[in-house]
């Protein structure tokens, strides 16, 4: 039998519609679509349309506020460094747990630039202060970066009453929606944001392919120079086939959001529940504030990857990563506080819409013996439970 996927947070497999569409355009617009000058362009460049149109459907937007990028990775990075360039303001306000391709360039733009950077503390849960952040925003700050929703403990943000400040400042609020999009609606205009970024591979479309949402009365500087830019922003050739399939995958997405809206919630809670009833378990996501579709659980004492590699049944992932001699945390990992010897222990599974009760349920009793056995090894049985931890 195949592993379980609970990995849904990292990619979200191809759905074979998806791929139908992607083969379809690759064959079928072997054109530029940049190139109106023949029949065959103007053709492809109408399927450009549709795909846009379907991609903004699904955060409520309209299609000319929509521009294609490579993935979130450079959505992210466009954005804040476009907010740098057109502003002589020197101030970025983000937050200690955002995604590395939204920390990193932040770091840039304070070694490299000068910027002054504030990084704001989440508590324990992953959750934000939202007056302490509208406290640290003044209107000479150049971006508020503040992603949904967290992608390895799925904490989500409230993120409108944020905008609504920002607004009022004329600061721009940029949003990594990349974990949040597919699994609860999203609503752009609600979250009176500026910027919103996601990607196309993390709600079964193709890789390669992702976008950036920019309100209609905000500027952004073109980070990459050269011809027939899309949406006059970002040039290139552009990649057709991902698009189309973005497209596809984006309608199916808001489909399922539509017509089974509680069905992502089923099989999370299932798993939730499970996993929190193992002995030692200790909930690292959030219980009320948290994305349908990431659960994060620790089991102290017990390394994660020892548990992954001792649970071929499961596909899924840990909150920190190993070179050579030295394990690192995630930035997540470091600025929640666990108990010390929760931190080497967390384990990210994230099941999709297609992942069935019974996969859950497989995955359910393989950690189970897992974690027992480990346990036993590392002479904790008797440790801590669950609630003796959240007490
Ligand atoms: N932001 C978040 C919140 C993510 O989870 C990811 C992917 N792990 C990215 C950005 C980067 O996405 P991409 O793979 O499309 O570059």
């Amino acid at each position: 039998m195949e592993p379980v996927y609970l990995d849904h947070a990292a990619h979200g497999p191809i759905r074979p519609s998806v791929l139908d569409a992607y083969r379809d355009a690759a064959c079928r617009w072997a054109v530029n679509a940049n190139n109106l000058s023949h029949a065959r362009g103007r053709s492809a460049a109408a399927a450009l349309d549709t795909a846009r149109e379907k991609t903004s459907v699904l955060i409520g937007a309209t299609p000319n506020e929509i521009t294609f990028t490579s993935g979130a990775t450079e959505s992210n990075n466009w954005v804040i460094f476009g907010a740098a360039l057109r502003t002589n303001r020197r101030r970025i306000i983000t937050v200690a747990t955002e995604h590395v391709s939204v920390l990193a360039p932040v770091a840039a733009l304070r070694e490299r630039h000068g910027f002054d950077v504030t990084l704001l503390e989440v508590d324990r849960w992953g959750r934000l202060d939202p007056q302490r952040v509208i406290e640290a925003v003044d209107d000479q700050v150049a971006l508020v970066s503040i992603m949904l929703a967290n992608n390895e403990i799925g904490t989500r943000h409230d993120l409108a009453p944020i905008g609504e400040h920002c607004r009022t400042l004329g600061v721009p609020l940029h949003t990594d929606i990349t974990q949040a999009v597919g699994r609860i609606p999203v609503d752009v205009c609600t979250l009176q944001a500026s910027f919103a970024t996601f990607s196309s591979h993390k709600i079964h479309g193709p890789l390669g392919i992702g976008a950036l949402w920019k309100h209609p009365d905000e500027t952004l500087v073109p980070l990459l120079l050269g011809g027939r830019p899309d949406q006059g922003l970002r040039p290139g050739t552009i990649n057709l086939p991902a698009a189309v399939g973005f497209g596809v995958a984006s309608e199916e997405a808001a489909d399922r959001l539509n017509h089974d809206p509680h069905g992502l919630q089923r099989t999370t809670e299932r798993l939730s529940a499970g996993l929190e009833s193992i002995r030692g378990a200790l909930r690292v996501s959030p219980v009320e504030d948290a994305v349908t579709g990431i659960v994060n659980v620790a089991f102290p004492g017990v390394d994660a990857r020892e548990v992954l590699d001792a649970t071929p049944e499961i596909i899924g992932a840990t909150g920190s990563a190993c070179s050579a001699h030295t394990v690192t945390l995630s930035p997540v990992i470091e600025a929640i506080d666990l108990p010390r010897d929760a931190r080497l222990s967390c384990i990210r599974l994230s099941p999709g819409w297609f992942t069935t009760e019974n996969e859950i349920d497989v995955a359910l009793e393989a950690m189970t013996s897992t974690v027992r056995t480990l346990r036993e090894r590392n002479g904790l049985s008797k440790a801590r439970t669950n609630r003796e931890y959240q007490a």
